[in-house]
């Protein structure tokens, strides 16, 4: 298949491309690495008529720490982010999360910004946003605003992103104590389930996050695993009661790659694992 017609600019600066964005609205899509938009495209389940490449955009590139956050702009790759010494110290499950996605050549192009403004619900970084307590930055030619990453996903395929506004960051907090687990489809890579944890405190649990994507129609927080890790240290028997409450009682996704109790021993199961990778 091959896309119907459109036109392509690629804009040399953010200020250019939200101009552009801005008069064009709807009309336009963003192209960032190009993995999910393009197949879309494609199958004509996606028909913009302008694609606003934002290869040229140097300043959403990059990765650093200010304060307990680390800041990463939307067009860095998955490769980068998983290779960055910054992220694999500063937030583990963020770089084990990006290396786990698809192969090289996906990892080489697809963007954390694009990965998120997509919001495949078997994507694996909405449970590492939501471990992480992300902040996620969008932009539009009328300013800046900042939204958190629970906020941020509203359902499959969907998220608070206006149709002028382009996702400029990503601020996710310094979570040395984390971890990210999946279970693959063993063709695409995708999470049939995976779980990201972060845990503040040494010694016992001041805080701890635990994102759950693939399993539900969107990404959510396990809360019930957060609240039995509370005050608790880290240890066998604290885990194995996390692990169990981590399913929430939610209703899970069931289709030709798992049902739904599968995801829901998955969930359990991933939440041990990725509790025990941080206890060491
Ligand atoms: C074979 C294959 C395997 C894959 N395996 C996995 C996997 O295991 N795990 C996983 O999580 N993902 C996987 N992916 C998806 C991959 O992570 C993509 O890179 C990602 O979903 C989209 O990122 P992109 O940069 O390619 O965005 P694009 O395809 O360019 O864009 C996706 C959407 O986001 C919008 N967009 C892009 N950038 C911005 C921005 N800055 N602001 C606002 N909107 C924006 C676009 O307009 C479009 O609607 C896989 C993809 C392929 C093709």
């Amino acid at each position: 298949m091959i896309p119907a017609e459109f036109d392509y600019v690629a804009p040399a600066n953010l200020a250019e491309a939200l101009r552009i964005l801005n008069e064009h609205g709807e009309d336009a899509k963003l192209l960032a690495g190009g993995h999910s938009l393009i197949p879309l495209m494609k199958l004509r389940l996606a028909r913009p008529e302008l694609l606003i490449d934002l290869r040229n955009v140097s300043e959403l590139r990059g990765i650093r720490q200010e304060g307990d956050r680390l800041r990463i702009g939307a067009m860095t790759t998955h490769a980068e982010v998983a290779a960055s010494i910054l992220v694999n110290q500063q937030a583990p499950a963020l770089a084990q999360a990006a290396y786990e996605i698809g192969d090289r050549q996906v990892r080489a192009r697809g963007t954390i910004g694009g990965s998120l403004a997509h919001n495949d619900p078997a994507a694996d970084l909405p449970a590492v946003m939501l471990a992480l307590d992300a902040q996620i930055v969008l932009r539009s030619s009328s300013g800046e605003r900042v939204v958190a990453a629970g906020d941020f996903i509203r359902g499959m395929l969907e998220t608070a992103i206006e149709p002028n506004e382009l996702l400029t960051e990503v601020r996710v907090k310094v979570a040395p104590r984390s971890a990210y687990v999946k279970f693959p489809n063993p063709a695409s890579h995708y999470a049939i389930t995976g779980v990201a944890a972060a845990v503040e405190g040494n010694g016992n649990t001041s805080a701890a996050r635990i994102g759950v994507t693939g399993a539900a129609p969107i990404a959510y927080r396990a809360s019930g695993a957060e609240a039995a890790l509370a005050g608790k240290a880290l240890s066998a028997d604290a885990i194995e009661a996390a692990s169990a409450a981590a399913h929430d009682g939610r209703e899970l996704l069931g289709d030709i790659h798992a049902s739904a109790e599968y995801r829901a021993a998955l969930v359990r199961v991933l939440t041990k694992r990725a509790l025990q990778k941080i206890a060491g």
